[in-house]
């Protein structure tokens, strides 16, 4: 079987191609490294080659890639008129079979010396398809199928095939840390950015045993769902029973939900930092709830300088949902399992904290200590 691939935004980038291109390819063949599928660059197109037993597997990690625009099984043929032609007819009848009824072919020519130029490509391929498949018809305008014939080293003919993740292969942008929750939110902006080629460390704060092994089994699982795009991810799991005991025993009580994210945030910098992460990235959208407010965010980040990624942050529910809908992690998220926050959130949380008094309320927690043993006894662990 053979499959081509079509780059993304891969072909923008002038003099980093290379470079982009050679991440991509050792992205597919990590992918891949169960099977016995070969990858082959040329300029502009990759292909995979493998066995009938890979097919399963290679289309499931086309699914998953970032960084392509598309990709399709294409059948491959020597380049003459004839053998091009039959392959036009074989694509259009496959369509026809599954329900299709209209048709256009494009084409594309890197060979010169085949016989016929693209034009004559496309009207001997349209010829050859009505006159063999009765009941199929050309459309240009909304083809339900688009042959698409390629003239190579090889001729290589292939239908519509699915719309790739686009974006950038992971692993061009640096690292980025997670707070993974076992929300909807956070896997999505993971996600997001991983789709911007930014390979993805995760943290996630647990408060046994208020919060369950449930719980975070849900948060595991999340991580292996979003790891599927973002080449794996690494999970560090903090136990956090101590801080919120501390914020409860210590802070008025509307002020606990932000003084937790404050804690979350300085724990997650630090050892962001050790384990050579360049930002960090929640799922935070603006107001969607009472910590997300601006002031409540600013108050947030206020102990952390490392540059903190929200790539939700102007997004509604319903978009959010959406995508999460599409890269599968919906399901998992809406588990009931209890999140940490839930359990502690105040009745009346404070909307719009000062920076200024949650500075000093977060100085009187004195949490240094108790932020160093939660990392050294932290646990890690590859989904
Ligand atoms: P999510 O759906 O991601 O849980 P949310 O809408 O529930 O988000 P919050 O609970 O306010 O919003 O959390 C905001 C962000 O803080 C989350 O998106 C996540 O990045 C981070 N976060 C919250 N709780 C945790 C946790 N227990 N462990 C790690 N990160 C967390
Ligand atoms: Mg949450």
């Amino acid at each position: 079987m053979t499959y081509l691939l079509k780059p993304g935004e891969l072909s923008l980038k002038g003099e980093n191609r290379k470079n982009f291109e050679s991440i991509l390819k050792r992205n597919l063949l990590t992918m891949l490294r169960l099977t016995d599928a070969r990858v082959i660059m040329t300029t502009g197109r990759f292909f995979v080659i493998c066995g009938e037993a890979a097919a399963e597997q290679v289309e499931d990690a086309l699914d998953h890639l970032v960084g392509i625009a598309g990709w399709a099984k294409t059948r491959t043929c020597e380049k003459s008129v004839e053998a091009v032609l039959a392959c036009c007819v074989e694509v259009g009848r496959a369509f026809f079979d599954q329900g299709g009824r209209t048709f256009k072919i494009e084409a594309r020519r890197t060979d010169k010396s085949f016989p016929l130029d693209s034009y004559g490509i496309r009207s001997e391929g349209g010829r050859a398809v009505l006159e063999s498949v009765p009941g199929l018809q050309v459309d240009v305008h909304s083809p339900g199928e688009i042959i698409t014939v390629e003239i190579r080293e090889q001729a290589y003919i292939y239908g519509t095939g699915r719309k790739g993740r686009r974006g950038l292969p992971v692993g061009s942008a640096g690292r980025g840390l997670l707070l993974l929750s076992g929300g909807i939110d956070s896997p999505v902006a993971g996600y997001m950015m991983a789709s911007r080629g930014m390979g993805i460390d995760a943290v996630y704060f647990h408060a046994y045993p208020y919060t369950s092994e449930e719980a975070r089994n849900k948060v595991v699982r999340l991580a292996e769902l979003v790891g599927r795009y973002s080449m794996g991810i690494r999970l560090t799991t903090i136990s956090f029973t101590k801080v919120q005991m501390r914020i409860k025993e210590r802070a008025p009580e509307g002020w606990t939900t932000v003084l937790l994210r404050m804690a979350m945030m300085e724990c997650a910098e630090t050892l962001a930092r050790r384990r050579g992460d360049k930002c960090l990235i929640t799922g935070e959208s603006l107001s969607q709830v009472a910590s997300q407010t601006i002031e409540n965010i600013t108050c947030t980040e206020s102990r952390v300088t490392l540059p903190i990624l929200r790539p939700l942050i102007g997004m509604d529910k319903e978009a959010i949902i959406r995508m999460a809908e599409t890269i599968g992690t919906y399901e998992t998220s809406i588990l009931p399992y209890e999140d940490c926050c839930v359990l502690f959130s105040p009745p009346h949380p404070i909307l719009r904290g000062e920076a200024e008094t949650a500075g000093q309320l977060y100085e009187q927690l004195e949490l240094g200590a108790l932020l160093e043993t939660a990392i050294r006894e932290s646990t890690l662990e590859k989904c």
